[in-house]
């Protein structure tokens, strides 16, 4: 395991863990290393370890989510609602093995239902030997990647034995609005093709199938609807259907709140309840059958919605009530 361990270690040389093909030699001595486009070095940065219980039914659970939040991101995308980590770097260097004791606590302690490693592709080196260690100590809880599904597809190779379940996101079916948001034109082409590989791997999201009500294994999409875009939720829901078929696992989630000031008008507002109805809409016309949604009257309670995450804090998400 460990020559296994350096062979990895040794990908953040000449960075190609994403589509982004940096090329950037991120190993570090502790004080020096580069970041490429993701900001990060190979130095092990993370901004939380905690329950969540803002994910779908069949991840949250009872007990909520064993989230990991690594620090950085590859996408970095102008409206991030993490936009404390993806952009401003939020979060602290750990060492791995302090990272593995601080997630085998909080499955000790407050018994979440996953590991959920929430945008580990820049660290995926460091991903692929935490899943390992936390196995090899005896963790049988499944491992979740929560991904931008801007994913190199060698590197999801890398991750098959590491993951359990993939919970990546198809956020534009439009390349240049991927373009303009995200600064990369091939998103839709790159994502298709890492969903492609992720379905390949472990198949549907199994929490619909008879005495699963948990999540253990498989793929389930997730789509942010943006205001002023529902054109590309449309559009990215027929792509998903005609690419994957009606029983591709999709969630459609509402919860678009503007974090920082945005160059487009429409993306300085929440998200209507018209605007989601038409995307829903569309999603039962295509005849999508396994379909999670998040209404957005649900969330609107109150100025700050209950998932949109304060960083600075201890704990960054409000607590839901009887989740304490
Ligand atoms: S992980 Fe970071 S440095 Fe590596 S290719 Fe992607 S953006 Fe570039």
């Amino acid at each position: 395991m460990e020559g296994q361990r350096m062979d990895f270690m040794s990908l953040y040389r000449d960075c190609r863990l994403c589509p982004r093909e940096c090329g950037t030699d991120r190993t570090c001595d502790g004080r020096n290393g580069r970041g490429g486009f993701c900001n990060e070095t190979s130095r092990l940065k993370v901004s939380y370890v905690g329950p969540h219980f803002g994910e779908e039914p069949p991840i949250t659970g009872t007990r909520g989510s064993g989230t990991v939040f690594f620090s950085g991101c590859s996408l970095r995308c102008s409206f991030c609602q993490n936009h404390q980590i993806s952009h401003a770097g939020f979060g602290d260097f750990v060492e791995p093995a302090d990272l593995l004791q601080r997630v085998e606590l909080m499955i000790r302690d407050d018994r979440v239902h996953n590991v959920n490693l929430v945008t580990p592709d820049h660290f995926f080196p460091h991903a692929f030997t935490l899943i390992a260690s936390l196995r090899r100590n005896g963790c049988s809880l499944p491992s979740v990647f929560n991904i931008s599904g801007y994913q190199a597809l060698e590197m999801l190779k890398l991750a098959e034995p590491y993951a359990d379940i993939y919970l990546p996101d198809f956020k534009y079916a439009d390349g240049t609005l991927a373009a303009r948001f995200s600064r990369c034109k091939d998103y839709p082409d790159v994502a298709l093709r890492a969903i492609s590989e992720m379905i390949r791997q472990k198949g549907f999201l199994d929490s619909f199938e008879k005495d699963a009500p948990l999540a253990a294994k498989g793929v389930l999409v997730r789509h942010l609807v943006l205001p002023g875009h529902v054109e590309n939720s449309l559009n990215a829901l027929t792509t998903l259907f005609l690419e994957f078929g009606p029983l591709l696992p999709v969630s459609l989630m509402s919860q678009y709140t503007p974090v920082l000031p945005h160059q487009e008008e429409s993306m300085n507002r929440r998200l209507s309840a018209k605007e989601f109805q038409a995307v829903s809409d569309h999603a039962a016309d295509l005849g999508l059958e396994r379909l999670f949604v998040q209404f957005p009257e649900e969330n609107a309670q109150g100025a700050k919605p209950p998932f949109l995450p304060d960083f600075r804090l201890d704990k960054p998400f409000s607590t839901p009530a009887g989740q304490d």
